[in-house]
């Protein structure tokens, strides 16, 4: 079936067109700048090899769909005939609220339910809604799914998702541990439980997605029976520039002691603190190593390993922590960004951990990065296995939305 994946931001949106059959990238290209002057939508053609790129006015995300399926249809760099061959749309939705635990076909009543995830996530929520609508609007008669980064976590016990706050606050207003990268770690979890010698109900996984944004699972049996993200995804672990999990009365006392409201002290937990925050340099994990790989003699050197240490310090006690909720642990797996491509940090994270039956293979790892595929970093001795598996969340959308869409 042909598919088409909509990741939609706010000016901006994603696009792939899948052969679920083969689950080959046909065509895939980004629309920027949308609603803003200077848009323009960049297409590549994956089976031919050529691409597109063009400046025109996109006023809103309706206009910038119908040039999605301009290019998809263009003679030149096109993948199909007309329009009527995408047989599905689906799209990626950041926040499902308590509303949604699985992928989704639209109708008028989940449009409702997903307008209610508004406060949930006030930025990411209504693009997926324009992204929704600018599909709606160019192909009313094609069936469109939606696929939330929640969904996959919900799973979670009850001790792992109530916030030990007055119990009014989950009744009022749905205040919870939700998680976030659920299409990631539902994906490598499973890509990891096949490599598994038991079955999937017996399987303890620790799932460590590593990019800009970062958040660990632990996966039991194939369910999430708890993550490091939470409400929202600033919580967990420390990343490019979200400070993941602090004291909470941090908040008051740096707005009382800098005069700054508890909004613009949660927009510097946002934007301005993780590695960014830490280094004072940047955000970008490729950064602080070159100028670690630099040595004591650059004047930001320290700040650098901090940041990394950190991050490193706190993925070891959360791999701990779940491996003890668990009860044990077969594998863990890191993917993103960082998680596929930063050898360094993945040594500092999984050495001293024989006590997890953790053995890394230092050669296998160093070399382990860019590359599509899942490379075993343990050795054979290692009780447990360290594996990298790049994830994909496109496909995951693009699976759901086919089988969905092969029931409506
Ligand atoms: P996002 O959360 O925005 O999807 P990514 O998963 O792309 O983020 O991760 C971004 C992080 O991954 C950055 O810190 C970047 O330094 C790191 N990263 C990405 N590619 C590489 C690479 N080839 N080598 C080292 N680090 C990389």
């Amino acid at each position: 079936m042909n598919v088409l994946v909509v990741n939609a931001g706010s000016s901006s949106l994603k696009y792939q067109l899948f052969d679920t059959n083969t689950d080959t990238v046909l065509a895939k290209g980004l629309c920027e700048r949308i609603g803003i002057d200077g848009s323009k939508i960049e297409h590549k053609n994956l089976i031919k090899g050529n691409k597109k790129a063009k400046e025109t006015p996109m006023s809103d995300h309706s206009v910038a769909m119908q040039l999605v399926v301009e290019m998809l249809t263009d003679a030149e760099v096109g993948s199909i005939k007309s329009m009527s061959e995408i047989e599905a749309v689906g799209h990626r939705v950041v926040h499902g609220g308590s509303y949604f635990s699985k992928s989704i076909l639209l109708n008028d009543e989940v449009l409702e339910k997903l307008e209610l995830c508004r406060d949930f996530a006030p930025l990411h929520t209504p693009a997926s809604i324009m992204g929704i609508k600018g599909c709606l609007a160019v192909m009313p008669n094609t069936p469109q799914a939606l696929v939330f980064d929640t969904a996959f976590h919900q799973t979670m016990p009850p001790e792992a998702y109530i916030y030990p706050i007055p119990y009014e606050y989950y009744e009022k207003y749905g205040v919870r541990r939700y998680g976030f990268h659920g299409s990631s770690h539902r994906y490598v979890s499973a890509e990891m439980a096949k490599l598994l010698d038991k079955p999937l109900e017996e399987t303890k996984i620790v799932t460590c997605h590593l990019g800009n944004g970062s958040s660990i699972a632990a996966v039991k049996g194939g369910k999430v029976i708890d993550t490091s993200m939470g409400f929202t995804p600033l919580a967990g672990v420390e990343m490019g520039t979200r400070c993941g999990d602090i004291d909470p009365a941090l908040v008051a006392f740096i707005a009382e002691k800098e005069d700054l409201t508890a909004a613009q002290v949660n927009d510097i937990m946002n934007k301005k603190s993780g590695f960014l925050g830490v280094s004072g340099i940047s955000s970008d994990s490729r950064d602080l190593e070159a100028v670690i790989n630099e040595g004591p003699s650059n004047p930001n050197y320290e700040r650098a390993v901090l940041a990394v240490n950190i991050l490193k310090h706190q993925v070891k006690k959360y791999i701990g922590s779940y491996a003890a909720i668990m009860n044990g642990l077969d594998a863990v797996v890191f993917t993103a960004g960082i998680g596929e491509n930063n050898t360094a940090l993945r040594e500092l994270i999984l050495e001293d951990m024989e006590f997890l039956g953790i053995e890394l293979d230092k050669e296998v790892n160093a070399k382990a990065k860019v590359q599509p595929n899942i490379i075993k970093l343990s050795k054979d001795s290692s009780k447990t296995g360290v594996y990298l598996i790049p994830t994909n969340e496109e496909l995951v959308i693009a699976r759901d939305t086919a089988e969905l869409a092969a029931k409506a």
